[in-house]
């Protein structure tokens, strides 16, 4: 396999040696020089395992540093860049990423957001008060996440908080179909207080709690760091909006941009500033989140061939920073909890709170909208009153804030807007190259927070686009490949979060089938592991790779089509062979022969 192909492989991560063990070899060994051909670039590679390979040329150095299972690149950078002009819309994680994508493929890049810069950061208030905007939460990165910022060189390590397990708060009197498989063979501890008995798991160990507002500041800090001359961040600015039309040309590639007046508007920029300003690109990304305008001038100029599927689940949340929790359980389970994700499921209703560096917990409360479930007791649109939102957190989440709650907190909760929470989107295509455009991230490929992977599945889309654009030098025939190898995997990602825990199709937090064909699954790989019992073993269910960039996402479902096939098969087998075996009362002793001989322990080669 050429270099090229090896590296436009990682964009449907079908190959998982190019991703991470063989990252090495392919970004740094044998990564080809951007733009050789011109001969203006010295690319320099070295290794901590003594590799290292220089080319001469004369304006541009890339260092990729790497130890031996982490790699991360530095990049120093002061050529000018030769691809044209992109445009970002939205500075999310993945739109800032997408920048440092777009900056080492060539271009010189505009990034304009719609609000201030780092705004509503936790260390800007949020924690003392406890009082958070309804658009900051922390969100859990996986491995599929990590990976795609340490390629930029971002290390989330030293921002985010290595999460120790989770915590899940279970409350007698609500009822689920099956406990969370997740957790069935990983309890550490159990702690009642009241009728609330908290359950310390390893589950979520090694992933990354991180406050999305302080992800997206962290990647804009290393754009502007890495590519100071390159990147531009053009805060409080949005696209103009036209109501029923859009203020993006998508056929003379012009775009207008007017100045944002919201909450979070910076108060420093000047006021005499040019309030609308027109720009013109060479590449549009739409990296604006879930009600992408970039989309919506996508589905009005391409109306004959771009479809968009939207899945809305209609659960809502509210933000809220919940205090360090459990005093009482002892210093050294206390340190643990402090660096846990801590989770309160109650049917419907849940609040999901992922820890602060300082221990405190951002946390959602998530209800079902009146519109999905008529009859909810708790709704974000029937509590409008302090008092109400007290009663609800007394009767769901009493042990949160270790009592009552403050009545500054009960004020907030009550006045802020409800978000929607669960929207699955499935485009017919993430590129149309005839108009040099292309969506990343949830303006894309939106997923419900069901199985954690929005941001893991946007940053991943963001590196993929900037390893197009660098391998393939026409823009075009990048961003088709883009949409051709990486759309699959967004696709799968989408079907996967909409079948699996959350959503309300099933009114119920957790699909029973989901639930319990994955514990059945889990029991089955313990009691005949497929390293022991070759062919008709069970490996453990194959949604639990799903935070591992080795694997892809149409894998994983297919392997999860396998495993459901087999259960099938496996249930009807046994109901046939029951139904045989008293419609033939000879066939009895055969099957008693077979059980004992099965129990006996002889079929896993033990026994007498
Ligand atoms: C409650 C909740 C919990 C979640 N938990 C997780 C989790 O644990 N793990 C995980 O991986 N994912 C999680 N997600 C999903 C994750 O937050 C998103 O997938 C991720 O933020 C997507 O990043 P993005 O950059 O594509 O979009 P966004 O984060 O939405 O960013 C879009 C940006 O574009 C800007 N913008 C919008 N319109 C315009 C415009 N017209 N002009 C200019 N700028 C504009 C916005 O201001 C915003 O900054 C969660 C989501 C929710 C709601």
């Amino acid at each position: 396999m050429t270099t090229s192909t090896a590296r436009l492989h990682y964009l449907s991560f079908r190959q998982s040696h190019d991703y991470r063990g063989g990252c090495s070899k392919v970004m740094m060994n044998k990564r080809p020089p951007l733009a050789s051909s011109s001969g203006r670039r010295k690319l320099r590679y070295s290794s901590s395992n003594g590799c290292s390979c220089s080319a001469a040329s004369s304006n541009v150095e890339f260092d990729y540093v790497s130890t031996s299972n982490e790699n991360t690149i530095n990049t120093t950078n002061d050529f000018t860049p030769s691809r044209g002009n992109a445009i970002v819309v939205g500075a999310g994680p993945a739109g800032a990423l997408t920048a440092m994508s777009l900056a080492r493929a060539g271009f010189q890049v505009d990034v304009f957001e719609r609000r201030g810069p780092s705004s509503r950061l936790p260390s800007q208030g949020l924690v003392n008060t406890g009082v958070a905007s309804s658009r900051t939460y922390n969100i859990v990165l996986n491995q599929r996440g990590v990976a795609a910022l340490r390629m930029h060189g971002v290390d989330v390590d030293s921002f985010g908080v290595k999460l120790a397990g989770s915590v899940r708060h279970e409350q007698k009197g609500f009822k689920r179909p099956l406990r969370n498989p997740f957790f069935l063979f990983n309890l550490k501890k159990r702690t009642k207080i009241g009728n609330v008995t908290s359950r310390s798991t390893n589950a979520f160990s090694g992933s990354i709690s991180i406050n999305r507002s302080v992800l997206a500041a962290e990647i804009q800090k290393a754009a502007i760091e890495r590519y100071p001359t390159q990147i531009t961040f053009h805060y409080n600015k949005q696209i103009l909006d036209v109501p029923g039309g859009t203020s993006i040309d998508l056929k003379s590639k012009k775009v207008v941009f007017e100045r944002f007046e919201g909450e979070d508007t910076c108060p420093f920029l000047s006021e005499d500033e040019d309030p609308n300003e027109t720009r013109r690109y060479d590449l549009l990304v739409g990296a604006d989140g879930v009600n992408s305008e970039v989309r919506r001038a996508m589905e009005i100029f391409h109306d004959q061939t771009f479809t968009v599927k939207k899945h809305v689940d209609g659960m809502q949340y509210k933000s809220v920073t919940l205090p360090v929790i459990g005093g009482w359980i002892g210093e050294e389970a206390a340190e643990k909890w402090k660096k846990s994700f801590h989770t309160w499921p109650r049917g419907l209703n849940s609040l999901l709170a992922p820890p602060n560096p300082d221990g405190t917990l951002s946390g959602v409360v998530i209800l079902p909208s009146l519109a999905i479930s008529k009859n909810a007791k708790w709704s974000w649109d029937n509590i409008t009153a302090p008092q109400e939102v007290q009663k609800m957190f007394t009767e769901l989440f009493p042990n949160a804030f270790g009592g009552m709650l403050p009545p500054q907190i009960s004020t907030s909760l009550a006045n802020q807007k409800p978000a929607n929470g669960g929207t699955t989107l499935f485009c017919s295509h993430l590129a149309m190259p005839e108009s040099n455009v292309v969506l990343v991230g949830d303006a894309g490929h939106a997923v419900w927070p069901s199985l954690g992977q929005g941001a893991n599945v946007a940053l991943e889309s963001a590196a993929c686009l900037g390893i197009a654009l660098e391998e393939i030098e026409d823009t075009k025939e990048a961003i088709e490949t883009f949409d051709k190898l990486r759309k699959p995997q967004t696709d799968a990602c989408g079907r996967l979060s909409m079948a699996g825990f959350g959503g309300t199709t099933n009114r119920t937090a957790a699909s029973f089938w989901f639930v319990l064909r994955v514990s059945t699954l889990m029991i089955l790989s313990k009691l005949i592991p497929a390293s022991k019992v070759p062919i008709i073993g069970f490996a453990p269910p194959a949604i639990f790779n799903l935070g591992s960039p080795d694997y892809t996402y149409d894998e994983i479902e297919r392997t999860m089509r396998i495993e459901g096939l087999r259960l099938s098969f496996m249930v009807v087998s046994f109901f046939v062979l029951l139904g045989l075996s008293f419609y033939y009362g000879g066939m009895q002793p055969l099957v008693k022969k077979s059980l004992a001989w099965f129990l006996s322990g002889r079929f896993f080669g033990g026994g007498a």
